[in-house]
């Protein structure tokens, strides 16, 4: 079996340990002036492979700035490999590619002179299961990304501050910043490991399942704080469960075997799909 190596976009270091230089972030960097908007990211004819396993299929979307899209469909179907496209994780796996064209407010995230660390901070991720630095304290796993850009001293303490209160997490931990990220609740360490993607100023939310670790009261709480956060970015949430999308999501994409069967309002889809395979699958007949 041969895989075509990757080559097109590099091979790059996973960490973010590379500091990103004020021209390079600036790329994507939102403007001072429109400072509250979120960002329009346009996805067209993706083509996302492992090897020979074709895992995203010819995909084309487009994310509204300022609403919140759900990615449903069945396990496997592709959501994760999509939404890791879009920070450029998916060519850090051995043998995977990626064709097609994403752009955040026409500029081209795999054009070949964008740094992969500036397009990581554009397009915040946000993992399934917490994961919080261990060995860091509160205060410290937020200011990592931004003492990597060289911030320190009052603006370090204050980017923390705003961005422990943009993750509604603030009233709760500021009067243990020292302590270990660790010690925190389930629900509260994934406030802080949005907290950590808001310091370093993103212009995308990208949620990967954030609230299937999550007891019901801490999943409640993410919600209200997406809801707050589309009030400054775009946010794309993969979920499986039907009613988060339903509470939370602007528009609804419905992926099967790698491709996009349909999307829109959440509503819509939910209740008048165009597609039978939709309807099927939110109305629990397969999935
Ligand atoms: P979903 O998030 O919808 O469950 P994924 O994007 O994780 O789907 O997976 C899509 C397809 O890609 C599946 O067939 C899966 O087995 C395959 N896949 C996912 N990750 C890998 C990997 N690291 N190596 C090889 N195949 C993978
Ligand atoms: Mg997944």
């Amino acid at each position: 079996m041969t895989t075509r190596p990757s080559t097109e976009t590099g091979s790059m270091d996973p960490s973010t340990d590379t500091p990103v230089s004020t021209e390079q972030a600036g790329r994507f960097a939102r403007s001072s002036v429109t400072g509250a908007k979120g960002r329009h990211v346009s996805v067209e004819n993706l083509d996302a492979y492992y090897g020979e396993q074709h895992a995203v299929k010819s995909f084309t979307i487009e994310y509204e700035p300022n609403k919140v899209t759900a990615m449903i469909g069945p396990s496997g179907s592709g959501k994760s490999t999509m939404v890791r496209c879009i920070n450029r994780m998916h060519e850090e796996i051995p043998g995977a590619r990626v064709t097609g064209k994403i752009t955040i407010d026409g500029e081209d995230l795999y054009h070949p002179s964008v740094d992969v660390t500036a397009v990581r901070h554009a397009a915040g991720m946000v993992f399934q299961k917490p994961n919080p630095f261990p060995t860091m304290s509160i205060y410290d796993n937020v200011a990592a990304g931004p003492r990597l850009t060289g911030m320190k001293g009052g603006n370090l303490k204050e980017r923390v501050e705003k961005s422990l209160r943009g993750a509604a997490l603030w009233d709760e931990v500021k009067d243990r910043l020292n302590q270990p990220g660790i010690g925190l609740s389930g629900g509260q360490q994934q406030r802080l490991c949005i907290a950590r993607t808001l310091a370093v100023e993103p212009e995308v939310i990208l949620m990967d399942e954030p609230c299937s670790a999550l007891d019901p009261i801490a999943t409640l709480r993410i919600e209200e704080l997406i809801d707050e956060l589309k009030q400054r970015y775009t946010i794309v949430i993969v979920t499986h469960n039907m009613q988060q999308a339903a509470r939370v999501a602007d528009s609804t994409a419905f992926m099967l075997d790698g491709e996009l069967i349909e999307v829109g309002p959440t509503e819509r889809i939910f209740t008048k799909p165009n597609d039978e395979r939709t309807e099927q699958y939110v109305s629990g007949k397969f999935g």
